[in-house]
């Protein structure tokens, strides 16, 4: 199932001599994970090549110099191996160029990114899941097959803008507008806080084509009209390009529409559920890497003449965050099952919402929090050094927090779960 996968990662391994050294161990902690989740052997080796790759990709202090510029020379570099080892189109068929594999290896994909660099991640899963995804989903066939292909080999860069600056949490409030002009549509307005956005050749786009009706457009670099604002600089997830665009009279061709006139709300609506189930593996990434960092910390230094992991109230809190990541990367994990079962079915229409919307909602609700409060306890075991830059954990503080308000808030989360139950007991 993974040959093609398998070859690109043989043909980097001829190029990439031997893995980094990092200065922590990584096995203890994850080694039983495969089995405690029930991956098959694929998945598991997916999970290994992805890691040995990146460890030898995005080395430490690689990772800690993009942060600290706030920019990554080699984002492109870095999209074209993913495309060059199949990985930028888990969950797309092999016509297109995909892999055809499940959301579960897409999450383990995009959590193994995340461990790695959580910027990254980001970009990773705005680029092969709000852009992607979202076309190969929506897309008519002439769409798939001029977009996908470039965008799964790396050599294109696909980012989605649905946000404005006074249109977030209630983004169907959106106000940039698109008007028919023959076979045309003429958009003007601005979309902000778009991940890729600097980068991307190709932007999934969604704009008011009446008092109503919103619908979605793929729209190309080069396009006259088309062109970028300002370049946000971050708290957090700063190899991760976030940008304002701006469209000034932007002709798109009618062809462009995707999933119909004024039928945007329904793509939108319908692509969230898998949008937060995809970017919740980017916490549990985050939440791997604070235990690494943390756990080899506390069993190097010495206080008191001993290891300060042995003092027993060091031990609890390492005990809670290993759970944590633990039952995080259990619920992604299991919704990811079901949300690929679910659209396995052949009376299932693959364009529409699941059944799993508070699940979905709830697996980026936990893992958000529990990311930020992981990476946070990860700072207070190394003391002093945990405040240093020098020592990574504060830069996992600063992208995890990214996950309690990207893909919808967790105050729009935690409404979003109580109105399903609500449902569930009084009915519409
Ligand atoms: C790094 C980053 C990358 C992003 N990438 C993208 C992208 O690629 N594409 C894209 O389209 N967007 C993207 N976004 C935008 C993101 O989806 C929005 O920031 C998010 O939906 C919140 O909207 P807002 O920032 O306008 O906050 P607001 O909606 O103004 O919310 C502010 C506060 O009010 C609370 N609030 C709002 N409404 C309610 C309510 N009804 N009840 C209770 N509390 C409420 C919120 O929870 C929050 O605490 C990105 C954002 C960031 C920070």
């Amino acid at each position: 199932m993974l040959s093609r996968f398998s070859t690109g990662l043989q043909c980097l391994g001829r190029r990439l001599t031997s893995i980094s050294s990092q200065r922590f161990s990584t096995d203890s902690i994850s080694d039983h994970s495969s089995a405690i989740n029930g991956l098959t052997p694929d998945q598991a080796e997916l999970r290994s090549s992805v890691r040995k790759f990146l460890d030898k990709e995005l080395p430490l202090d690689l990772v800690g110099k993009i942060d600290k510029d706030g920019h990554y020379p080699g984002f492109r570099d870095f999209f074209k191996k993913l495309g060059s080892m199949g990985l930028l189109g888990p969950t797309v068929s092999r016509e297109y160029g995909g892999l055809d594999l499940t959301y579960l290896d897409h999450c383990i994909i995009m959590e193994e990114i995340s461990r790695s660099s959580a910027a990254l991640g980001l970009s990773y899963g705005a680029h092969t899941n709000l852009c992607i995804n979202q076309i190969f989903v929506n897309g008519n066939e002439e769409q798939k097959a001029k977009y996908l292909p470039g965008l799964i080999d790396g050599s294109k860069i696909g980012s989605l803008a649905m946000s404005e600056t006074g249109a977030g949490s209630d983004v169907v409030s959106m106000k940039t507008k698109a008007e028919k002009k023959g076979d045309y549509y003429v958009i003007n307005g601005s979309k902000f806080w778009i991940t890729n956005g600097a980068e991307a050749d190709v932007v999934f786009l969604y704009a008011r084509t009446s008092d109503k009706g919103i619908t979605a457009f793929i729209i190309e670099k080069g396009m006259e009209g088309f062109s970028l604002g300002q370049q946000i600089d971050k708290l957090g997830m700063r190899g991760s390009p976030t940008t304002e665009l701006l469209f000034q009279d932007l002709k798109v061709p009618e062809k462009n529409i995707v999933g119909g006139l004024n039928n945007g709300v329904y793509v939108l609506m319908s692509g969230l559920d898998k949008e937060r189930l995809v970017l919740a593996a980017g916490p549990v990434g985050i939440m791997q890497m604070a235990c690494e960092l943390a756990f080899d910390y506390t069993h190097q230094r010495n206080q008191f003449g001993k290891p300060i992991g042995t003092f027993q109230i060091l031990q609890a809190k390492m005990a809670d965050m290993y759970v944590a990541l633990s039952v995080s990367r259990a619920y992604v994990y299991n919704v990811a099952r079901a949300i690929t079962n679910y659209y396995a079915r052949k009376d299932i229409d693959i364009k529409g919402p699941s059944p799993y919307t508070k699940d979905c909602a709830g697996v980026i609700l936990y893992t958000g929090e529990a990311g930020t409060k992981v990476a946070l306890d990860a700072v207070q075991l190394l003391g002093g050094n945990g405040y240093a830059n020098e020592y990574h954990v504060g830069r996992l503080v600063r992208d995890a927090k990214l996950y309690e308000i990207g893909a919808g808030t967790s105050e729009i989360r935690r409404w979003l779960i109580g109105r399903e139950l609500n449902k569930a007991y009084l009915g519409k």
